[in-house]
């Protein structure tokens, strides 16, 4: 890394103690900066890192709930709004026990690069809360989601910081959210949250943006080295939201998905995942993947291990972040991967993404390769400032435009810096160059 970058990111380090993903992203963003700070000494002048690495708000407040057998719950609720040199914070909202203020702090820097790469005015916030929505009825997580708006209300709006959805936040916990935000406000303010459903306001193919998008993506890298997803052998790890649809677009471009997991283990189906099992198992019945193998034959079901242990040449890892290591990495390389797509946010720790590149992988960073879930959020956004809904051909048609651009961006930006096929430097360089020139413009803030 670039030592004048170094002594930044060391501070930055020394300032957020136990941030250990927080530390991760910056890290990982900061050594891909050095030769932007060459041409653009008044980055450094401006504090421009110093700053971007500082959110400009943090909000972290008390969730208490009642459970159905009238217990008293507390849980920790999260905002950080961290750069809005864009447009107003954009980002989801995670519900997963194993939430805390560094993990919201990395998902709200990788989001302000994200956010920028797709060319839409939106800035870069995430949140959450350490509830655990495993097991909990109905009526528990509209509980725990009006309690969580009841605070939350009051920093949020169209023009100030937009939610969505993120693992355990969907269009259940999106519809509780904003019924609760518009019985407190009294508006009906429909761009305050994306994800929406349909009849009040959402966007046709958001369900579907982030596993589309990441694939639509990794085609384009493919097609890079006169290749497509037909005919491929791939991976995908996860079974929520982004993999299911990551997984039917893969097959639908002629690719046959042999595996998929969850937190407990994962299936290999030889034949290719069947896309309206999965999502009759994990979105209707919201069930585990070991109901799959009951219902087809020839399935089999791995408890615990790694889905990286099957062979492929395409990996989409869409779980959470570092569920891909070093090791792991290699197996796949060995195993005769020819490209990675990251469906979920930073899924390959560092080493891993060093074995990659090392081999000459094609490899899609997170903060390129899966936002199409954003792209597609902002796309809701500009629906509902113009009151009108698109049709689904007329929404993918936008999403596909924008995640190809993205992709002949990073590229392009790869090669302006002299490291062709680095998507990992040009989505770095990309977003931060568009960040950086509008913090200058409006002055130290
Ligand atoms: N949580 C998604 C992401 O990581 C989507 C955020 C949004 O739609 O605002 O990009």
């Amino acid at each position: 890394m670039d030592a004048r970058l170094e002594a930044i990111r060391d501070t930055v380090l020394a300032r957020n103690p136990g941030e250990g993903e927080f530390h991760q992203a910056v890290t990982e963003v900061f050594e891909s900066l050095g030769p932007v700070h060459d041409r653009h000494p008044e980055f450094l002048e401006g504090a421009v890192l110093e700053r971007l690495c500082e959110p400009e708000r943090q909000i972290i407040f008390r969730v208490p709930w009642t459970d159905d057998a009238g217990s008293f719950q507390i849980n920790r609720g999260f905002r950080v709004e961290f750069n809005s040199a864009l447009g107003p914070y954009k980002g989801g909202l995670r519900f997963h026990p194993s939430v805390n203020l560094g993990i919201i702090k990395f998902l709200g820097f990788e989001q302000i690069f994200k956010n920028a790469l797709t060319g839409m005015p939106i800035g870069g916030g995430k949140g959450g809360s350490d509830f655990d929505p495993r097991g909990r009825s109905d009526a528990e997580i509209m509980r725990f989601c009006q309690s969580f708006m009841t605070e939350l209300y009051r920093h949020i709006g169209e023009y100030t910081d937009v939610p969505a959805g993120d693992i355990g936040v969907g269009g259940r916990e999106i519809g509780y959210l904003f019924g609760q935000y518009k019985r407190i406000t009294n508006r009906y303010e429909s761009g305050v949250l994306t994800g929406k459903g349909i009849s009040w306001g959402g966007s046709l193919v958001r369900p579907e943006a982030t596993g589309f998008g990441t694939v639509i993506f990794a085609e384009e890298m493919l097609k890079t080295r006169g290749q497509s997803f037909d005919g491929q052998r791939v991976v995908v790890s996860g079974s929520g939201n982004v993999a299911i649809n990551a997984i039917a677009k893969a097959q639908a471009l002629g690719a046959t998905v042999v595996a998929c997991s969850d937190s407990s283990g994962y299936i290999v189906d030889e034949a290719g995942i069947d896309v309206a099992l999965l999502r009759q198992i994990k979105e209707v019945e919201r069930g585990r993947l070991k109901d799959y193998e009951a219902r087809r034959p020839a399935v089999s079901y791995v408890a615990g291990g790694s889905v990286w242990d099957v062979d492929a040449t395409v990996a989409l890892p869409c779980a959470t972040q570092n569920e891909l290591d070093g090791d792991a990495a290699a197996r796949l390389v060995r195993n005769g991967l020819l490209a990675v797509g990251e469906g979920a946010n930073m899924p390959s720790t560092r080493d891993a993404v060093a074995v990659f590149q090392e081999a000459g992988i094609l490899f899609g960073p997170g903060k390129a390769a899966n936002a199409g879930g954003v792209t597609t959020s902002a796309l809701e956004m500009q629906q509902n400032a113009s009151r009108d809904s698109w049709s689904f051909a007329h929404t993918e048609e936008r999403l596909t435009e924008i995640m190809v651009g993205i992709h002949d961006r990073c590229a392009a930006t790869a090669d302006e810096y002299g490291d062709p096929g680095n998507y990992v430097l040009g989505a770095n360089i990309g977003g931060f160059v568009k960040v950086a020139d509008a913090m200058l413009a409006q002055g130290l803030i």
